[in-house]
């Protein structure tokens, strides 16, 4: 099992000399397990992403949020009509995310309409997703705490478990529910955009803080955890400085960071 991250930045693309470390993609993240490709979500990340011929391609989405899809249709593996994806959200049946997904990349907002366009892109629901995966992969998912919903989900297969939590708004009712939920994993994709001290002027933004990451990873029982969905305006140099707090077990995320499992 192996994690390759394309992009960890949160809300809009921070392209700058300042934020080159770290990287300035919005979210997208590559587990590649077994012989499939599973893609969590298509922030500006996946434009740098190849789809692999011989694995099975499913983009699996946490939510509709612009950082989350905004990639989509400037991947240009995906204008290959051999490439066949499944594109999947636990979060909404086929129907209404195919039509949420058409909208925003239609009409007034975008020139082409690219789920028209690419008969290659399959929707499916999650319960379908689950059965086309299993027995090698098992995927989960339970409801974070974000504005309009979002779905976290665990990737679990004989080598190992990927929990990818972004985006939620940490409260500590969470915990028994997110602790059960990412026990024994190797790698926690943790939504890290505030600090402690920014929280309270972003309460209802739907974001935890880097503090709260380290407080979760203490208590709970998983081996790595990984901080993502960095604040646009979070330069280079201060998530170095940051990066010294951090205990053992936790770093932040980068593009093109890779994890083997
Ligand atoms: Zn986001
Ligand atoms: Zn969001």
């Amino acid at each position: 099992m192996e994690l390759n991250i394309y992009g960890c930045r949160g809300s809009i693309p921070s392209s700058s000399p300042n934020t080159v470390r770290y990287g300035g993609n919005t979210s997208c993240y590559e587990i590649l397990v077994h012989n499939k490709q599973i893609i969590l979500d298509t922030g500006s990340g996946f434009r740098n992403l190849r789809l692999q011929t011989d694995r099975s391609k499913i983009i699996l989405y946490s939510h509709w949020h612009h950082d989350h899809i905004q990639g989509l249709p400037f991947n240009s593996d995906l204008f290959i009509k051999e490439n066949s994806v499944t594109i999947c959200s636990a979060l909404a049946t086929k129907r209404p995310f195919r039509n949420t997904l058409q909208t925003y990349f239609s009409g007034g907002y975008f020139p082409v309409d690219i789920v028209k366009h690419l008969p290659n892109l399959t929707f499916v629901n999650f319960n379908e997703l689950q059965k086309q995966l299993s027995p090698e992969v098992t995927v989960e998912w339970l409801e974070l705490n974000h504005p309009g919903g979002a779905a976290g989900y665990s990737i679990k297969s004989s080598d190992g478990k990927i929990s990818y939590l972004c985006d939620n708004e940490y409260e500590l009712s969470q915990f028994d529910e997110l602790s059960q939920f990412a026990k024994d994993s190797d790698i926690v994709i943790w939504d890290g955009m505030f600090t402690d001290a920014e929280l309270p002027s972003k309460k209802g933004w739907g974001h935890s803080s880097i503090e709260q990451a380290i407080e979760f990873y203490n208590e709970c029982n998983v081996k790595k955890l990984l901080i993502a969905h960095h604040d646009p305006g979070r330069l280079d140099s201060k998530l170095d400085e940051l990066s010294s707090t951090l205990p053992d077990g936790i770093e932040f995320a980068y593009d093109g960071m890779k994890v083997s499992v």
